[in-house]
């Protein structure tokens, strides 16, 4: 078998190397069943163990309280930015969006097909490289819900902080730092994630929402993104994506035996540390986000003399560390080390940076 690469795709991406590992061993003949998970009914008794366990496990890493549906969907964190008004607006005209990015903008232009948007506030001033402070939000009270976008997976910028937005409730695109460390789940009134970062294979997108919230959608609601048939059919209204379901209930299974998402926040913050201190001892290479607003899933940076990007990408891959470039809409380098991305990577990296500066500054 080949060797493994390090692997810093922004999704997908490198999942814990134990759970492809179980997943292989169980291809063909899952627990007995004499099938694979792929082969399996998604109403049979395997799947629904498969899925109940999923639930729970995701449950548990995340401590969702009593009163929260956990919905296992399609559609990815794209379709959810169509999903949320259809199904928050509830009688109301307008929603509140912080725009603080790509994943942000993107998630305005489809609410506008919905709902009338307010731009409650916006980094472009900064050039998206920080996350506008809350004293700066024009929250209107009479809102559906205010929407944000926990972290900015191109621009590399990351609330580390919960908004406070009074009874009006908080929706969070949670795609690129879902289960990265603790949240307080109470605080949101729905929450989502694209599954192919920090979770498993794409395909799945988890919803975790505040009960009170469903029952309420636009009549052009597609059933398939109906809040309140998916709730009421347990995720099951129609074929769920079960192996990316079974994926990620191992690497929940995972998760937990690291020591939860407390485990994870330590070493995520020890391997963002890494690379930040590196990049801020550096006049080779340029860190462009706001140090209070960093993200430390997706580590973007700039090479100061652009014309050296190939040579760095081609040495770095020439050392087995693949998918570092930066999105085309912004240029530079992005280092994505979600959990599953191991300190060894990280230190790998680190070290190739500061020998690439030695040859090339
Ligand atoms: N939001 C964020 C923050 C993302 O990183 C992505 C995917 N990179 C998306 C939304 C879109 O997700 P999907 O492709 O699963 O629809």
């Amino acid at each position: 078998m080949s060797e493994r690469v390090f692997n810093f795709s922004a999704g997908p991406a490198a999942l814990p190397e134990p759970v492809l590992r179980c997943a292989a061993d169980e291809m063909l003949d899952w627990h007995g069943s004499g099938m694979s998970v792929m082969e399996m009914s998604h109403r049979g008794k395997e799947f629904i163990v498969i899925h109940a366990a999923a639930e729970a496990a995701l449950r548990e890493l995340l401590a969702v309280p009593q009163g929260y549906k956990v919905l296992f969907l399609q559609g990815g964190a794209i379709g959810q930015n169509a999903f949320v008004p259809m199904n928050l607006l509830r009688g109301r005209k307008s929603a509140d969006y912080v725009d603080t990015g790509e994943w942000s903008k993107k998630s305005i232009k489809e609410a506008k097909k919905y709902a009338a948007v307010n731009v409650a506030a916006s980094g472009e001033a900064s050039r998206y490289m920080s996350i506008p402070k809350q004293d700066a939000w024009r929250l209107d009270a009479d809102a559906a819900y205010v929407h944000i976008c926990a972290n900015e997976t191109i621009g590399g910028v990351e609330y580390h902080w919960t908004p406070d937005t009074g009874d009006v409730p908080l929706v969070a695109d949670m795609s690129s730092n879902i289960l990265s460390r603790p949240v307080d789940v109470a605080r949101f009134g729905l929450i989502y994630a694209g599954a192919q970062k920090n979770m498993g294979p794409s395909g799945l997108t988890v919803v975790i929402v505040r009960d009170d919230l469903i029952g309420e959608p636009l009549p052009i609601t597609p059933s398939a993104f109906d809040l309140k048939q998916q709730a009421d059919a347990d995720s099951m209204l129609n074929t769920p994506p079960t192996y990316a379901i079974y994926i990620a209930g191992l690497v929940f299974e995972w998760l937990k035996a690291q020591g939860g998402l407390a485990g994870m926040a330590a070493r995520n913050r020890a391997k963002a540390q890494l690379l930040y201190d590196g990049l801020d001892a550096s006049s080779f290479y340029v860190s462009p986000v706001a140090r209070e607003d960093r993200s430390l899933m997706n580590v973007t940076f700039k090479l100061r003399d652009e014309t050296l990007d190939a040579a760095f990408l081609k040495g770095a891959e020439a050392r087995g560390m693949v998918q570092l470039k930066g999105h085309r809409s912004v240029g530079g380098m992005r280092a994505s080390i979600y959990n599953a991305v191991p300190i060894e990577a990280v230190e790998a990296l680190a070290a190739y940076m500061k020998e690439f500066e030695a040859s090339h500054g």
